[in-house]
């Protein structure tokens, strides 16, 4: 399908992994493809950067599970370069009174004794209820969500017949298990939680993944639904694992990259676009902010919608109701996140001995109520004096990330207000807000602050400036019920498509939402090829 004019059939803004995965499945389909990316490299917040002379780091994302078996094995991603490990132990929790609690691994039931018999012998059946309505979820990840048409019956049709297979799959649930997808659905991980466990510190640790790049309380409704995203994934075909990208999470956008060039896409980075052409009501191209305009019959979107719609497309071409929609589309995480090179490994009072526990997710937060507080704090004061911090130590799974002997660290913390009080400005504040980080995980690790070779801090605001993430929100909008499957991004455009003919979205902004799993970049090109199928470029 390359045109011989030079015209391109799809051209995609930015080389996220959803902007990567799409492009590879457009030119497998024999599209001619350009990718144009902002930033010096690919990969979006997927990337691995050298931080600080020696010490390479995953410098946003850095766990990986949710990336889908189905695209890793389509682009091939383990010819191209990535392997992927597990960690080997999933998360550890130290606590203040110099408990702690490991989980993952055949551990966890022995563990949770320690704190109560009753959550230990309960641990296997909440495993099996969260699993019975995960594997619905991995079924729909990979599905675009039945549209909400107004309109002629005719062109609803296909949209009930969409529903009716997607309500079989929850019907054939037993109806234990259809309650407990309501109560996923519709209340608070804390709520949740608090209804299988009686003990503070597997509350904490579970609880830790509902509010996971999410500015909330626990015990808003919402996250337990947030909690339920984060464990569909898989890690080499182990269900729910979390593992590590071998070289970072650059790992897998380069491999990808590499996936997609082999099929012929043309990528181009510092290469912002600034503007998406339209003519008689269908995007026709775009123009760079160089000022190159390149034509193609596609033009696929993988930003924040808010981004799309709100800074690139005329805002005369939009109606009132939508651009309402799209400016209230929330966007915010909550999210303080920094790198770190260390001189040596940290040692926790807890458990002060090196081992498996420091190739876990370490959870600073040791209890749901310190979660919640947290989260108040920050709507009050911008920050939480008790912030919650998950610390990954990747150089422990990884020798290429650090010298020999040394080691990096990844800090992702919560709660940071994406905008503070009082119109404070955050480039006052980084610094404060990054010694706080520090301290709080030296108060678990006292040799932490001592082994510090160098840091890099991202607040909220430096997240949207260098990744386009708006409010810093790492899910490109809330994963709230009112945000997310047919309404991701606004109720009616929930098939990649929006309201210009022509233009398309493949970012997380749109079904199945964040993390990354290259499953919005999959979904919308299936939907652009069909587009090309039925001719309606013509
Ligand atoms: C701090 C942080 C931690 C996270 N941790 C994890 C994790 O551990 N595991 C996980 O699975 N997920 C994690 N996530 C979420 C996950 O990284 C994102 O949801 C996912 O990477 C988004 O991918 P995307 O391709 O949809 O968009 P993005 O990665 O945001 O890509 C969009 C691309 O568009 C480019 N762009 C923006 N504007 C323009 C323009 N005008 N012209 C051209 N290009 C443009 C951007 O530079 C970027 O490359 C994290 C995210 C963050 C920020």
């Amino acid at each position: 399908m390359a045109d011989s004019t030079g015209r391109y059939d799809a051209v995609i803004i930015g080389a996220g992994h959803n902007g990567l995965v799409c492009a590879f499945y457009l030119a497998q389909a024999g599209l001619k493809v350009i990718l144009l990316e902002r930033r010096h490299v690919v990969g979006g917040a997927a990337v691995t950067e050298e931080f600080h002379p020696g010490f390479r780091n995953s410098v946003a994302s850095y766990t990986v599970s949710l990336l889908n078996p189905k695209i890793i094995r389509d682009l091939d991603l383990a010819a191209h370069g990535l392997t992927i490990v597990e960690r080997k132990l999933a998360n550890f929790l130290p606590l203040p009174d110099g408990r702690y609690l490991k989980v993952g691994q055949g551990r966890t039931r022995q563990e949770v004794s320690k704190f109560s018999s009753k959550d230990a012998a309960r641990l296997d059946d909440y495993a099996a209820s969260l699993e019975r309505i995960a594997d619905v979820l991995r079924d729909l990840a990979l599905q675009a969500p039945p549209n909400v048409l107004a309109g002629s019956w005719r062109a609803a049709l296909p949209e009930l017949l969409r529903m009716a297979r997607i309500g079989r799959g929850f019907a054939e649930l037993p109806m234990p298990a259809r309650r407990d997808l309501l109560q996923l659905f519709a209340s608070s991980a804390g709520d949740v939680l608090d209804s299988w466990f009686e003990s503070d510190p597997i509350k904490a640790v579970f609880g830790f993944d509902g509010i996971v790049g999410t500015y909330a309380s626990p015990y808003a409704a919402g996250t337990a639904y947030v909690l339920l995203h984060h464990v569909f994934g898989e890690v080499n075909g182990k269900k729910g694992a979390w593992g590590h990208a071998l070289g970072g999470m650059g790992a897998i956008t380069q491999a990808m990259a590499k996936a997609a060039t082999a099929r012929g896409v043309e990528i181009r980075t510092n290469a912002a676009v600034s503007e998406v052409r339209v003519e008689k009501g269908r995007a026709v191209g775009v123009v760079t902010a160089a000022g190159d305009s390149i034509r193609a019959k596609a033009v696929i979107s993988n930003l924040n919608p808010k981004l799309l719609y709100g800074s690139l497309v005329d805002q005369n071409l939009l109606d009132a109701d939508f651009k309402g929609r799209i400016s209230a589309w929330r966007c915010a995480s909550g999210t303080f996140r920094m790198n770190v090179a260390l001189s040596e490994l940290p040692r926790f009072s807890a458990l002060p001995e090196a081992g498996d526990h420091l190739t876990a997710g370490i959870i600073i937060a040791p209890s749901l109520s310190y979660m919640e507080k947290a989260y108040f704090d920050a709507r009050i004061s911008g920050w939480s004096k008790q912030p919650i911090v998950e610390m990954l130590i990747p150089s422990t799974l990884d020798d290429s990330l650090a010298p020999p002997g040394r080691h990096v660290a990844s800090l992702f913390c919560q709660h940071a207000a994406p905008e503070l009080p009082n119109g404070e400005p955050w480039d006052a504040h980084r610094e404060t807000v990054a010694d706080l980080m520090i301290d709080t995980v030296n108060a678990y690790a006292p040799n932490f602050k001592a082994s510090l070779l160098a840091r890099q801090v991202m607040s909220p605001l430096d997240l949207e400036c260098t990744f386009g993430l708006i409010g810093g929100d790492i899910f490109h909008g809330a994963m709230s019920l009112d945000q997310i499957f047919s309404a991701r991004p606004v109720l009616g455009y929930a098939q990649y498509r929006g309201p210009l003919a022509g233009l398309y979205m493949c970012g997380s902004g749109t079904h199945p939402g964040g993390g990354v799993t290259g499953a919005p970049g999959h979904n919308a090109a299936r939907e652009v090829i069909a587009d090309f199928k039925h001719r309606r470029f013509d």
